[in-house]
């Protein structure tokens, strides 16, 4: 993925595409990463991330991350009747839980977009596991824990490392250099 000097005022549609694949390489099989709703995919234990792209620049770099919340859902599931391809899931597994949610890019990002990537999807890690140990989606829509993740505390830190390591395993050690400095200030705070 090329570096681009100046910010950047919008996305591609290359870059949708490789920050898509960047995103889905580094990540389990069962994380299905994309930018089009289409492409969600209405199965047991599926984490469907959409990532969204906005093409307002933001003036203050701190608020070019974004927001997410895994929620839980069965087949009361409302889209069902809207996505065929949710309907037809139900029919085929019976009751079950996946996990939607969505990650906000703004082209800022772009300067560092595998560093946003993976901080991102770390804080993801942090609310699917949250959701998890809570067992919350007993509860109906819930949301994934939020403590530790604001904070960037241990959990993230070990996620982050996770990420970086299947990063660096993918990729190479130059595309994470910049993030492992992160992950050892995030330890010292
Ligand atoms: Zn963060």
């Amino acid at each position: 993925m090329s570096k681009k000097k100046i910010i950047a005022e919008y996305f591609t549609e290359q870059d949708k595409k490789n920050i898509c694949q960047f995103a889905d390489k580094i990540t389990p099989k069962s994380w299905n990463i994309f930018s089009d709703h289409i492409r969600t995919k209405y199965m047991p234990e599926v984490l469907n991330i959409q990532l969204l792209f906005i093409d307002i620049p933001l003036e203050f770099e701190h608020e070019n991350l974004c927001g997410y919340v895994p929620i839980l859902v069965n087949q009361d599931f409302v889209y069902k009747d809207i996505y065929p391809d949710a309907r037809f899931a139900f029919r085929t597994y019976g009751n079950f839980l996946y996990a939607e949610t969505f990650i906000k890019l703004f082209p800022n990002s772009l300067l560092d977009i595998e560093g946003t990537i993976i901080h991102q999807l770390a804080h993801m890690a942090v609310s699917r596991y949250g959701m998890w140990q809570q067992k919350s989606w007993k509860k109906g829509f819930s949301r994934g824990m939020r403590d530790e993740d604001v904070l960037h505390g241990p959990l993230f830190q070990r996620f982050y490392k996770v990420l970086l390591d299947r990063t660096k395993k993918v990729f190479d050690e130059e595309i994470v250099k910049a993030q492992w400095k992160h992950l050892e200030f995030y330890g010292k705070r």
